[in-house]
């Protein structure tokens, strides 16, 4: 029961949870999540928020000043929340813990004016996939025609100020949220009438704006917090620290730094610690951990201040030696005692199961964090593209000197997500025929290559065409001989297919084109010409016959693919061709493949 799990969790031992904000573009997670900062501050209380190095903490007084009636502080025992800074559904799903999605809980921003958008569907599927619990911001609700701002009020007090229209222009919106979220399998209401957060999503009218209904979100948080992840925020807050990489980042004075997300533990200026790197997991020691000073200077030296140990759930700097190779969405863990080898197989386990299928021939990606780029080996095995070479990082010399391997000229690309191109790489995609594709919609990026695949297709089948001899079925016209032989001179019409010149031509007995002569030129109204289509009457020159023996007025003749040719046109050229010209083929085929059932297969 309850009461039993009440007492088994020590108020000391548990961690902040993590929270994440996703929504539309546009629809206000930005300015949500600056006014979170904003409002905490203004309530004046030194030490109200804490800027952590990729999040912001509120902690749980702060909450209860905010939150006035709707929060008795001595209902919670978490010790507050932690925003993550970069909101949106990218860095929500490539920053992953042990367990899943590195936010405990999210927050869903909908525009309410706006309503359900591609990316609000895209987060609802992430936040489903991930079982994360969050509630929905119903944000903009000043934006109502005749709306009565009330600044930081709880959204209850506020809706008392409005206007009968106002209310119930608002409550429209509202009611078509909450159908949109039952659309989408889930049962949605205002969160003042939701009893069960588990099978209930909460919705809270706010404005990221004037701040009223964010002392409600803040509430909802905790409460949702304190009642359903107890357990999971009761953890070892003494033990050692484990974290996620947000970024690896250049630090004057330090090198390469670490901007980490610690979800378990705490770590220790000192500790020992496992980051995941590009080849290997890399082991080093912490020189110092580091947090925004207040109130920062914008000069670099003065940007961050030394800190001895932090506990989770943090946002921290780790400067420490050899962190080059260290990747984004990879994990740190601290090593206490002598288990530096067992850590270290820990770590290399969490990569392993990111690991990319890679083959012999395919195409180099290169994607922001560990979890992007699984999510790009995805989509690509999906469409079917193969992976030579996968790696977290921006784009280096070394990827176009790898991508020029690739065997095939298609797979002679980088595909490129939420990445740079690094000057020196830039320089040799300049030089080399190594494409480049990059985006930061996985999607777009898959589409972009898949068209550029078409192109090349289509420009290799043109050269090949071009070489082709094509199918022509022709008739020899009545009383159209011009000369008898030396080249015979006749005209024809041609019945389907292309005559081209210089082309052998023949004439069926039965099964067995018999060869007659070759094409030496085509006349076209008194033109020479390279070419006569189907439909069209021309004079042709043909160099072997003499009209009246091996050919007469009124035959009709082929010109004669060679089995090679005839292979190619019907396995892969059949859709580059014109109706007339499969026509004369089909003709051509069933002819020769009377005498020989596998003749051009
Ligand atoms: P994001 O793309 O989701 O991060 O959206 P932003 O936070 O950048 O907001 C997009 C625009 O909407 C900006 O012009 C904001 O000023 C505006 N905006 C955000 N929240 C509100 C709100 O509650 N009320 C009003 N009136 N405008 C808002």
């Amino acid at each position: 029961s309850d009461a039993d799990t009440e007492e088994t969790f020590d108020a000391g031992s548990l961690r902040t949870p993590i929270v994440a904000v996703l929504g539309h573009v546009d629809h206000g997670k930005t300015t949500l999540l600056d006014r979170i900062r904003g409002s905490a501050v203004q309530e004046g209380e030194a030490g109200a928020i804490t800027q952590h190095i990729g999040a912001t903490a509120v902690p749980l007084s702060t909450i209860s000043e905010m939150a006035g009636a709707l929060v008795d502080p001595t209902d919670f025992d978490l010790p507050g929340l932690l925003f993550i800074d970069t909101p949106g559904h990218h860095s929500f799903s490539t920053l992953r813990s042990r367990g899943g999605a590195l936010a405990d809980i999210a927050v869903l921003v909908v525009d309410v004016n706006d309503g359900f958008q591609p990316q609000t569907e895209e987060a609802i599927n992430i936040l489903k996939r991930t079982g994360t619990p969050f509630v929905v911001a119903a944000n903009k609700v000043d934006t109502t025609p005749g709306w009565n701002p009330q600044n930081g009020q709880p959204i209850q007090q506020s809706l008392e100020q409005q206007s009968e229209r106002a209310t119930s222009r608002l409550n429209e919106n509202l009611y078509e949220l909450i159908g949109d979220l039952s659309d989408e399998g889930f049962s949605a209401d205002f969160y003042w009438r939701v009893q069960d957060f588990q099978s209930n999503i909460g919705v809270v009218p706010l404005s990221a704006m004037t701040g009223e209904g964010i002392p409600d979100l803040l509430t909802v948080l905790m409460g949702l917090s304190q009642r359903y992840m107890k357990e999971e925020m009761s953890v070892d807050v003494a033990g050692p620290g484990v974290g996620t990489v947000l970024e690896v980042k250049d630090e004057q004075g330090f090198g390469a730094t670490l901007d980490v997300v610690l979800y378990d533990g705490v770590v220790r200026e000192g500790d020992t610690v496992v980051v995941g790197g590009r080849d290997e997991p890399i082991v080093t020691e912490v020189r110092a951990l580091l947090q925004p000073r207040p109130n920062a200077e914008i000069r670099t030296e003065k940007r961050f201040e030394r800190v001895e140990e932090v506990r989770a759930a943090a946002g921290v700097k780790i400067a420490a030696p050899d962190l080059d190779d260290a990747m984004s969405g990879a994990p740190v863990r601290v090593v206490r005692g002598d288990d530096v080898d067992a850590v270290t197989e820990e770590v290399r386990k969490e990569l392993a199961k990111i690991e990319v299928d890679t083959t012999e021939d395919g195409v180099v990606v290169k994607a922001d964090t560990l979890g992007s780029l699984e999510a790009m080996a995805n989509a690509l095995d999906e469409a079917e593209i193969p992976i030579l070479r996968a790696e977290v990082g921006d784009v280096a010399p070394r990827d176009v000197t790898v991508a020029q391997t690739a065997k095939e000229d298609v797979h002679k690309v980088i595909l490129g997500f939420n990445v740079d191109v690094l000057p020196d790489a830039e320089e040799a995609l300049e030089h080399g025929d190594v494409r480049l594709f990059d985006d930061d919609v996985i999607y777009q990026l898959v589409e972009e290559y898949d068209e550029y695949v078409e192109e090349l297709e289509r420009a290799q089948q043109e050269t090949v065409l071009d070489k082709i001899t094509k199918p022509a079925r022709f008739r020899i016209l009545q009383d159209h001989t011009f000369r008898q032989n030396d080249p015979a001179v006749v005209g024809v019409e041609i019945l389907s297919g292309t005559v081209q010149n210089n082309r052998p031509v023949a004439k069926f007995e039965g099964s067995e084109p018999n060869r007659v002569g070759t094409l030496s030129g085509i006349q076209h109204q008194g033109d020479d010409v390279e070419s006569a289509q189907a439909g069209e009457r021309v004079s042709v020159a043909i160099d072997g016959p003499t009209v009246g023996r091996q050919i007469e007025e009124g035959d009709e003749l082929w010109v004669e693919l060679p089995e090679k040719h005839a292979k190619i046109l019907e396995q892969e050229l059949a859709s580059e061709i014109r109706a007339d010209e499969i026509e004369a083929l089909k003709a051509y085929l069933e002819k020769r493949r009377k005498a020989d059932p596998f003749w051009g297969k």
